[in-house]
Parts: C-alpha cells; structure tokens; sequence
C-alpha cells in the first residue's frame, strides 16, 4: 500500500482560476438585463477544464454529494453508534458473547433506518484468553530474592503454556539475519525474543502502514521460526510505536509441521530491557500463557441493503470489521470504519436519497483472526462478482482523511476528479492508486471491482492499535465525521453515477 504519488493533491489551478472569475463577475452578470442564454453552471466548467468535458455525474448529482457532504460533516449519527459499541458492548473478540451482541445491535440499527437486513453466517475462530505474566528470575546484577516483571499479552491464536508456567532462559535477536547467524543448538529450549523496533520515524511522516507492516512479519512467522529451532516459547517486540509500556496483540500463525509453541508480544520498553540484560549475562524469565482454543463459533456479516431504484441488483459495498480485538474496546480498530459505514446508510435516509444503485453496508465478522466473514461473503457471492459496482472500506482508524484511495484500473484517478473537489473543502482531495484497500474486499479487488478507502492520517493510529488503549476518547468527532462524509460522497458518486466506475 502506498506506492504511488499523490494525482491531486491541491486544488486544480484552473479550478481555483475559475473559482476567483466567478466572484468577480458574477454582480456584473446579475446587472445584465437579458443574458442570452443560461450560463454554464460552474461546476460544468469545472468539469470541462478537468475531464474534456465528461463527468460521471451531472450538476444536479454534484450538487447532491455536496449537500450529503454537508449533512454528513454535522451528523453525530456516526460518534454515537461508536458509543454504544465500544463502551456499551465493549471488546469484540471473534466467537465471542459481545461479537454477537454487536452483530444483532448493528442489525437493529440499520432496520430501524428502513435498510433491508441479512446476517450471512460464517464460522469463525473461537480463541479466548487467559492469564499472562512474565517475570525474570535470574539476571546479571539481581538483588537476592527478587524477581523483574516483563509486561507482556498473548498474540491471538497462541497456546498456553503449562498452568504453572514454563521457566527457561532468553534469546534476543533484532531480526532473521542475527537469528540465522547464531551458533547450532542456541536457540533449543530457550524463550526466543524477536526484538524488532516498529519504525516510529517512518509512521512520523505518514507511513504507519508502512512501519507496520516492516514489523508484523516477526509476530506473524516469529512461532514458526523460533519453533522449528527448538524454541520452547517466543516473544515478538510490540509492533506500535507509543512510549507507555503497552503491549500490542494481534494474530500470530503456526504451520503443521512444526510444534505450536505459546507465543506474546512485549512491550517495547521490556524488549529494550531484555536486549540489555541478556548482552551482560544470562537472563531466565518464567512465563505463564493460559488462553483457550475452543471449536470455530458461528457468527455472521451484517448486510444492509439500501436498495436501487433502477438496478438493486447492482451494489455498492460500504465497510469495517465488527470483530475487534480484546485488551481494549476496539474503536479506532474498527469500529470506526464500522460507524462511518452505517452513517452512510443514515445520510441516505434523512436526505430522503434513493440512489440507482443499492447501496451495501456490509459489518464484516473476524477480520482480526483471519477475515473469515470476507471469505464467507465471497464464496456466497463469486457468481455475482460483475454485480459488484465498487467497495469500499475503513480499516485505519479515524483520524483525518486527506482523500481516497483507489484500487483498480488507473482509469479510476482520472473519473473521481469531480468527486475530489467535492471533497476539497474537508481536506479530502488526494487520489492516490494503491494496491490493496481493505482486508475485507481484497477478494472483490482481486475479482476486478473497484475498491476504494478514505486516505487516513496513519500518524498515531499505530501507538493504539492492538492495545487496552484503543478506546472511544481516541476518536476525534470531526475527524471521524469527516470520514462517513467520505465515504457517503464516494457511495453516492459510485451508485448514482451515469456510467458505472470504469473495471
Ligand atoms: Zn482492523
């Protein structure tokens, strides 16, 4: 994700040209007697300067997303849904009893604004946790008697150690290069540390992603690696980039071949301890991991049809993962991207806006342990891919968009340039290519659909992400406002539009 260079990034010069012309003239013009002809609307020679002349959409469909635009910035539909679900129902781990309350509370919701509702079953991991405590028992320089707590959490989907702990001692590599350089037989019955810095510089700039994901490979292939070793335990370093001794979960992975060993993620400043105190000496740490793994739970994607009024047969999906992880209440991951989606469908209400096309709200289930709900959908509905119009999703968190970012033929840039000036006066004008825009519709994306994710400012959503601290105080109304405006303007552009998005 974000390869490429930005294709709008500030108001067309022309734009602006005729943005300054129009306030100049237009007394003048209201002075003329008889003008021979209605002038071109604005927006028409907008349109004209930008695209030769073509637009997907006419005046009166602009000025529609405008006045959705609008509506949107001042709606508190969004804010107050993300209040019920995170501190009213709170964590929703997949299989879990709080994950079926948000499914039937989310179904109510959109019932209760005339949306037609399905819950489409999937069956989903069933992984809950347990204790977890660390504690060295032996390092260079310990006062007799003591033991040194190590803050850690289990990553989704580990197995437990024995009840009473296992006690063994600590390895620290940085990365794969120092683990491959390391004698024969170093790592066999040791607690293997994985000690990779998430790269706070690069999330600094705007590249949270992009840190991530450097990061998230040792916690995703770290069991395996350690594991085919000898390992009898591995431990990853946080992957996120806050300073408050916060551990980070999120899915780890295991292969049949090799022994599932229990797995946690350190915080980073125990990560940093261990580097230390194992570069002086050897260090012993006892380590208790009880989670459970029970049989995969059934669940189900909420859909929610706003249906077309020429083709419902023709859809626009609007999206975030209901699932969430269990350490805190899971609002900027996501169930933002859940509460922006379902404003859409409440934009569309109180406007009393019937697209041609149906609208899709989709509150997808397990997206966190392995995106169940979206294989479910797709296996459901592969034979009408083609119906699929577009598919968006929210799955950065909440902070503010600068644009939309699209996946599918370089076409796409080009036809939602009207749709990025309706955006320009929130900030939201960047179109930006990228490969991939949300977990969930990959598989709509790699099935040809154009996909589609607002731009979100990825600054800081990565000190939060995965931890007790991702909680509803760290989502701002206006910025999260701003995000349903881009997503209700981007669905009405894609299920209104004369021609369908170009694929
Ligand atoms: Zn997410």
């Amino acid at each position: 994700m974000l390869t490429s260079g930005m294709e709008l990034r500030q108001t067309h010069p022309l734009v602006a040209a005729v943005a300054v012309c129009a306030i100049a003239i237009a007394p003048f013009c209201a002075a003329q007697s008889a003008p021979p002809a209605a002038p071109p609307s604005i927006l028409d020679r907008l349109n004209a300067m930008l695209d030769g002349g073509k637009s997907a959409w006419t005046p009166e469909q602009l000025a529609t997303m405008e006045r959705l635009r609008d509506a949107a910035m001042k709606d508190t539909y969004a804010l107050t849904e993300l209040r019920h679900l995170t501190d009213n129902i709170g964590p929703r781990l997949s299989g879990s009893p709080q994950a079926q309350q948000a499914v039937e509370y989310v179904a109510g919701e959109m019932r209760a604004l005339g949306a037609e509702v399905t819950l489409e079953k999937a069956m989903v991991p069933h992984w809950v946790r347990g204790a977890e405590t660390a504690e060295l028992t032996a390092w260079q320089g310990q006062t007799p008697g003591t033991t040194q707590k190590i803050v850690l959490t289990a990553l989704g989907g580990s197995v437990a150690t024995p009840a009473e702990g296992i006690t063994a001692p600590v390895v620290v590599v940085d990365d794969w290069q120092q683990l491959r350089a390391l004698p024969a037989g170093a790592v066999k019955g040791k607690i293997l540390l994985f000690n990779h810095a998430f790269d706070k510089e690069l999330a600094a700039q705007g590249n949270g992603l992009q840190a991530y994901v450097g990061g998230v490979v040792y916690r995703g292939a770290g069991p395996i690696a350690a594991a085919s070793l000898g390992a009898v335990a591995v431990l990853v370093r946080s992957v996120g980039g806050a300073d408050f001794r916060l551990p980070h979960t999120g899915m780890t992975q295991y292969a049949p071949s090799v022994p599932k060993i229990p797995a946690a993620a350190v915080t980073a400043e125990d990560a940093e301890l261990l580097k230390n105190l194992t570069g002086q000496g050897p260090v012993t740490m006892h380590l208790t991991l009880t989670p459970q793994t029970f049989p995969d739970a059934q669940s189900y994607n909420v859909i929610a049809d706003w249906k077309g009024t020429e083709h419902p047969e023709q859809v626009v999906v609007v999206s975030g993962h209901l699932d969430s992880w269990d350490l805190g209440t899971g609002a900027i991951d996501d169930g933002a991207g859940v509460v922006v989606a379902m404003q859409v469908i409440h934009s569309l209400k109180e406007l009393g806006i019937h697209p041609k096309r149906t609208v899709r709200f989709i509150a997808w289930m397990s997206e966190e342990e392995g995106s169940e709900g979206a294989a479910a959908y797709m296996a459901e509905h592969k034979d009408v891919m083609v119906n699929h119009i577009g598919a968006v999703e929210s799955d950065l968190g909440a902070d503010h968009p600068t644009g939309i970012y699209y996946s599918g033929k370089p076409e796409l840039g080009v036809w939602l340039r009207p749709l990025s000036q309706v955006l320009n006066p929130i900030g939201a004008e960047v179109l930006e290519n990228t490969p991939e825009t949300g977990e969930d519709i990959e598989g709509l994306t790699r099935g040809g659909v154009p996909s589609f994710a607002p731009i979100q400012d990825s600054r800081y959503y990565f000190n939060y992400h995965h931890t007790a601290a991702d909680t509803f105080d760290k989502v701002d109304p206006k910025h999260l406002d701003e995000n349903a405006t881009v997503m209700t303007v981007l669905a009405y552009a894609l299920a209104d539009s004369v021609e369908t998005a170009p694929r």
